[in-house]
């Protein structure tokens, strides 16, 4: 496996310090629950929010999309729970990556089926050609229909921990 530089740490950076702001704008005097989508979103997740003025309540969700392949598998599996009551709350889902937007798609019905006041999404990657009509509130970059890993998103749990984004080409 050889894996391109695509979005490299300064570029993440400066993209994230602007959502932040931008973000902050819109909660100023609210503290909505800031629910972030594991395991992908962790490292963004941990950037953004630090750029918040604002101060949110921090839950986590894992879902599963995509088994051990770079194809999503049509289907989302809830592994852990919510642990905070989002009842007439505002939140605000923190995702990784909207490829087919099945994942963001279930997550806000989940959110407004527990009562949710508002839901919003941010995410670090935006396929936009792959799906249409997806409520995405915020997004770093729209990127290419290509399968990406580094900064918090896997190929077969591996490339987590690179500290930008890469294309993973196949030998
Ligand atoms: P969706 O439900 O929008 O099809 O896919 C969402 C999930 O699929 C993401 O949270 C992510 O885990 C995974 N995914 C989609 N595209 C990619 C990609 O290019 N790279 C990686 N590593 N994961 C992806």
């Amino acid at each position: 496996m050889e894996i391109v530089k695509y979005i490299d740490e300064s570029a993440i950076a400066e993209r994230i310090d602007k959502l932040g702001k931008e973000i902050s704008v819109e909660y100023k005097g609210k503290n909505p629950v800031v629910l972030s989508v594991l395991k992908g979103a962790f490292m963004f997740t941990a950037d953004l929010i630090r750029k918040f003025d604002f101060t949110p309540e921090v839950d986590f969700i894992q879902v599963a999309s995509y088994g051990n392949s770079t194809e999503s598998s049509g289907k989302i599996e809830k592994k852990t729970d919510l642990t905070i009551d989002v009842r007439d709350k505002d939140v605000l889902i923190i995702e990784d990556i909207a490829d087919t937007g099945l994942t963001i798609r279930y997550l806000i019905e989940y959110l407004k089926s527990l009562g949710a006041k508002t839901v919003k999404v941010c995410v670090l990657l935006n396929k936009t050609a792959k799906h249409k009509e997806l409520q995405v509130d915020y997004y770093g970059f729209e990127i290419e229909n290509q399968f990406v890993v580094g900064y918090g998103l896997d190929f077969n749990q591996k490339y987590r921990n690179l500290p930008y984004i890469g294309i993973l080409v196949k030998e």
